[in-house]
């Protein structure tokens, strides 16, 4: 690109012009920021999930997880709706494996007993 002040033509990723020192419009993009917005779903799904609230946890992290993919997010809360799907999914298939096995054990109980 060429400076705007100087005409010199300069490297595309310079900040400033090293011939004259003027910024570029590379340092307009650098110290403008898009304004993050903080991502209170996926936290909430987060702390959820280590509450043990795991099907509300799972859902809101999963929203939180794509609330994160927004720009006016840009990736807040990212990590904690994946630990929030991470942590309900783990205990959501504890639930599942154990409901399993109790059942089964439950079933075989019955079954010496003479139930059936
Ligand atoms: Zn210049």
């Amino acid at each position: 690109m060429f400076c705007k002040n100087c005409g010199k033509d300069i490297d595309d990723s310079a900040v400033v012009c090293p011939n004259c020192g003027v910024a570029t419009d590379n340092m307009a993009k650098n110290t403008t920021p898009a304004p993050a917005q903080k991502n209170s779903m996926a936290l909430a799904g987060f702390i959820l999930a280590l509450l043990g609230f795991n099907l509300i946890a799972l859902i809101l992290s999963i929203v939180g997880l794509s609330n994160s993919k927004k720009p006016e997010y840009a990736g807040d809360g990212k990590g904690f709706a994946i630990a929030g799907i991470v942590i309900a999914c783990i205990y959501i298939g504890l639930f599942i494996i154990l409901g399993i096995s109790c059942s089964a054990v439950g079933c075989a109980a019955l079954g010496a007993a003479g139930a059936y």
